[in-house]
């Protein structure tokens, strides 16, 4: 297989065009037609010669993603997009209208691994299990695509489709640098966000290197107890051992931090929202709500009235929180139950 022209940042091709004896404004160039253009061949690439165009389409695939099937909610216009990778796998990228922003803009939710080991029993992404990374490139294409087919120019990222982004740290952190750049999407480092399930010595490392990218944790309970059954990495990396890592140095990074908590029946009394008020010093920290998703699980939906409890208990201990709705229920909209449908039981593609 050739490589992808996007798993490139500017440096590595920069190297690339000048062994190639092409001046480093091309770099630039490249960039502006991958990302800000987004074109989807490299004959159209109209100021590089056609002898340059050529030996980039010989050496390297400009789109590693094709486009296997497109969804939309004729509840609240939420998209569905289910790509297959070049090696026959399947991966799904999510668009979602003013909804996971604070301002209410379109939001790109992307997945960073075909699958994932991490076993949290609410996901459908689980039941598949982990096949492989993504590379950079095919990070960035489902944003070209997405791009391309819903004609959006400006919108948020979220790395929180398939995958747990934090076990694809180079090539998550790659993608957004490269999301980040004035010559490519030019999105600012707020409008990207990180999510992840807790893997402790990645987030220290992540706080420590100082990158600049908003970070999100999916904690989803408060009892060690609990959420060792939902999410086994509890077991491995105890959230109160992130709990205590990020007080310690959340206040001193250049991050703003998420809390994501899915609500469950049995995750929302008010001893939880005690435990929450406890657990994290909310001066960079906010909460952000979620009604647990249908999908193919058993775990228990609460009730509006038990969510309604749930919130205002919070709001009386004046805990900042968000609450996001359950978006896409009518188009398979939690991550990987597109994907799923296209692997058997004993995780064969169709
Ligand atoms: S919720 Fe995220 S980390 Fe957990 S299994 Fe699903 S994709 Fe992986």
């Amino acid at each position: 297989m050739k490589p992808g022209i996007k798993d490139y940042n500017y440096e590595e091709l920069l190297k690339i065009f000048t062994t190639m004896g092409e001046k480093e404004y091309r770099v630039k160039q490249l960039f502006n037609w991958l990302y800000e253009k987004n074109i989807d061949d490299f004959s159209l690439m109209t100021n590089f010669s056609k002898e340059l165009r050529q030996t980039l389409a010989d050496k390297y695939v400009l789109s590693p993603l094709t486009l296997e099937d497109h969804e939309i909610s004729s509840i609240d216009a939420t998209e569905k997009f289910l790509f297959r990778t070049e090696d026959n796998h399947f991966i799904e990228s999510v668009l979602i209208k003013n909804e996971m922003s604070d301002e209410g803009r379109l939001t790109i939710c992307i997945s960073s691994q075909i699958g994932c080991q991490m076993g949290c029993k609410f996901c459908e992404t689980a039941k598949i299990g982990f096949v492989r990374d993504l590379t950079t490139g095919e990070i960035l294409d489902q944003i070209c695509h997405v791009r391309r087919i819903s004609g959006l120019k400006n919108n948020n990222i979220v790395f929180m489709g398939m995958g747990e982004p934090f076990m694809n740290y180079e090539n998550v952190l790659k993608s957004a640098d490269i999301m980040n750049y004035s010559f490519g999407f030019h999105l600012s480092v707020r409008k990207i966000t990180i999510s992840t399930c807790g893997i402790l010595p990645v987030i220290e490392r992540y706080i420590d290197e100082q990158r600049p990218y908003n970070l999100a944790l999916s904690l989803n309970d408060t009892e060690a107890v609990k959420r060792i059954i939902n999410m086994p990495i509890e077991k491995k990396y105890p959230f109160q051992a992130i709990a205590e890592m990020l007080n310690d140095k959340f206040p001193a990074s250049r991050n703003r931090l998420t809390i994501e908590y899915v609500m469950r029946k049995d995750n929302i009394s008010q001893d939880d929202a005690r435990r929450l008020k406890k657990m994290f010093k909310y001066s960079r920290v906010k909460l952000n709500l979620i009604p647990l998703n249908p999908g193919k699980h058993t775990l228990p939906i609460p009730t509006q009235d038990e969510i309604n409890a749930f919130v205002k208990e919070l709001e009386i201990m004046n805990v900042p929180i968000s609450i996001r709705k359950s978006m896409g229920s009518d188009i398979s909209g939690a991550c990987g139950q597109l994907s799923g449908k296209k692997y058997s039981n004993s995780g064969k593609k169709d």
